[in-house]
């Protein structure tokens, strides 16, 4: 068995997904407070000899946060609009933390038609390549405003799972507000037990409930799962943990913590990417 410690220690190259929780606060605006600490650890990850590519939603709430108002539309012109404003606080704020400890970063927006096109495919793999190679910090996200919902990737946890794939990463981590993935719903049953190690995702996903019947199969646990799926069958491990927990990946790192690792065991082998 193996477990997310072995994993994060192990890997060489990382994608980190943070979710727009992490992000954003309730009001829509960037939480710097929060982020900081976290970009302390990726920069810890970094300064350990690891390469990070960063997954970052947030641009559709922190855009409600700085123009103040249509946070109630729901016109897909406004949502896009949205997204358009926020993606620029979203990078502010990414470039002054990193500054801070001296490294520089860089805005990658992207649309499953520069995942599905190998000419597009090459060309971000090459940038995202060259920027890791220089030591500049990529910081991804959808191009939320050519993206509308026919096209769309739709969510951050299959992005970073594609980003991975695409850059060849030996591992994802999702940053998320929950431990890991439990037997049951944590926040309905109290002797829900964390699920340490996952060795054949596919068949954990026949076994609960991804309808949504119960509040344990929705929550975004659906698209993590997924994104499990999706990198697992290159062989790269997924770790969903919490973002809250103070120097969680540090404290991963040193095996003080626990969270859940998806893994391709046996059954899921394929030879490389
Ligand atoms: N691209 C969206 C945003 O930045 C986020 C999608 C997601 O949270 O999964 O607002």
């Amino acid at each position: 068995m193996k477990t997310a410690s072995e994993a994060l220690r192990s890997a060489r190259k990382i994608v980190v997904k943070l979710g727009s929780n992490t992000i954003s606060d309730a009001n829509g605006l960037v939480n710097k407070e929060a982020m900081r600490p976290i970009v302390a650890q990726i920069i810890e990850l970094i300064r350990s000899g690891k390469r990070v590519v960063v997954v970052s939603s947030g641009a559709g709430s922190c855009g409600v946060g700085a123009i103040r108002k249509w946070s109630r539309r729901h016109n897909i012109n406004y949502k896009q609009a949205l997204c358009a404003i926020g993606q620029v606080e979203l990078m502010n704020a990414y470039k002054e933390l990193f500054a801070e400890h001296d490294l520089v970063v860089a805005q990658l927006l992207l649309t499953r038609g520069d995942f599905e096109d190998p000419h597009r495919e090459l060309n971000v793999r090459n940038t995202l390549f060259t920027l890791v190679d220089e030591g500049v910090v990529p910081i991804v996200n959808e191009n939320d405003c050519v993206s509308v919902d026919e096209i769309k990737i739709g969510d951050n946890d299959t992005l970073s799972a594609l980003t991975a794939n695409l850059w060849a990463a030996d591992l994802l981590v999702l940053m998320s507000d929950i431990d890991g993935l439990y037997d049951k719903d944590p926040h309905q049953y109290e002797d829900a037990v964390l699920i340490e190690s996952v060795s054949n995702v596919k068949e954990l996903r026949k076994s609960i409930d991804t309808e949504g019947k119960s509040e344990f199969g929705t929550g975004g646990m659906v698209t993590k799962l997924h994104a499990a799926e999706m990198v697992n069958q290159y062989d790269t491990a997924m770790i969903i943990t919490n973002s809250r927990k103070e120097d969680i990946l540090g404290r991963l790192m040193r095996g003080e913590e626990t969270a859940t690792v998806f893994y391709a065991g046996e059954e899921l082998h394929t030879s490389g990417h």
